[in-house]
Parts: structure tokens; sequence; C-alpha cells
């Protein structure tokens, strides 16, 4: 990974351990090459430049980060991750699809993160079954949106790709419990092979 990328990355808004994102990283420039990579739940894209740096050292697919960009409810006022900065008060919307769009073209990875506003399950549904290399879920955290992710999602990831999610907490005092129940539910299944939690990202592999 390129030292700019990785030091803009390191210094851009968002809630991403760089362990998490050098795995990240790792996992898209292995599974670019056999589909495109998704994330769903941009915010400022932290992450995504991570994703999309690995899609860039590969050179096939790129990574399509999926946000409605209105914040979930985390990030909204009053909410546990509220960043004034990053809210426009007079519209009651947040600035993350500008901080996003920028912090690509900063690191120049523009034709390697490609920014989708709207709802991930929409976008989901429009997509073929079985064609991506990996989708990192980062989303809403609420048991519903962390359900319907995994509903629209899994089923597009192709043999040998990947699902990451994030936020994967074993102790409840470090986190919500969402992300845990649906990986752990995903990983008894015989389709997944557990592959690393690797700080609160928890990869597995379809079989
Ligand atoms: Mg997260």
């Amino acid at each position: 990974m390129r030292d700019e990328v990785r030091a803009w990355a390191l210094q851009a808004r968002g809630f991403l351990a760089e362990s998490e994102g050098m795995a990240l990283y790792r996992l898209a420039a292995e599974a670019s090459r056999r589909g495109p990579v998704v994330e769903i739940g941009s915010y400022c894209g932290k992450s995504a430049l991570f994703l999309g740096e690995g899609c860039r050292s590969a050179g096939a697919n790129p990574t399509f980060t999926v946000d409605h960009h209105r914040g979930n409810e985390e990030q909204r006022p009053g909410g546990p991750y509220f960043d004034p900065e990053m809210w426009d008060a007079e519209t009651g919307t947040p600035r993350t699809l500008a901080e996003l769009v920028g912090n690509i073209r900063h690191v120049g990875l523009e034709d390697w993160v490609v920014p989708v506003v709207g709802e991930a399950t929409v976008v989901g549904r429009a997509l073929p079954a079985g064609k991506l290399g990996l989708v990192f879920i980062d989303g809403g955290h609420s048991a519903a949106d962390v359900a319907a992710d995994v509903a629209t999602w899994a089923p597009r990831i192709g043999r040998g790709g990947y699902l990451c999610m994030h936020d994967v907490y074993p102790d409840p005092a470090d986190g919500g419990q969402a992300p845990l129940q649906a990986f752990t539910a995903l990983r008894a299944e015989r389709k997944w092979r557990f592959v690393e939690l690797t700080g609160s990202l928890g990869v597995l592999q379809r079989r």
C-alpha cells in the first residue's frame, strides 16, 4: 500500500483501526481479481480508501461504496457518533458525500473507488447473484439494518469471495451485538468458511 494513501486514510474521519484497514486492503487486492468489491456504509471513505487501494494494486475491478448519505441513527444529532463538523444544520443533512469525494480525489483513486448514493438494499437487489469478489458490511448497525444488508448482499458474493463485517464485538462491553449475531449465524452455515477476526473485522469466505 502506498504510504501517502495509508497516511491519508488514517487521518480521514471514520471508525476503523489501522489493522482492520490493512486487512481490507489485502483482501480487496486478492478478491477484486475475482469480481467487484462493494462496501455498504461509506461515511467519509476511510475504509473505502483501503479497499480501493487494494483494487488499484491488483488492477482489475474497483470498489463501489454505497451510502444514502443521510447519516444513520448513530451519526445524526444526539447519536453517539455525531460530528457537528460533518453536519449542515441549515439543511439538516450530513456533509459526508462531499468529504468522501474529496478524500477519493486527494489520493487519486477516482477509478478505483466509485461512490453510489442510495439505499444499499435497493442497489443490491438490482445486481445479479454470485458475481462479487468482496462485500464489506458497515452500514446501519441495528439488527434490522444488519439483517437486511446480509440478506441482500451475501447471495451476491461469488465462490471464493469474501463477506466482511465490521463492528463484530465478542464482548458486549465493546459495542452493539447485531453484527456479531449476524456474523455468527452466517459462520454456522456450511457455505461459509471462517477466515479471521482482525480487531472487530470479521471475515468469511464463500466455499
Ligand atoms: Mg464500523
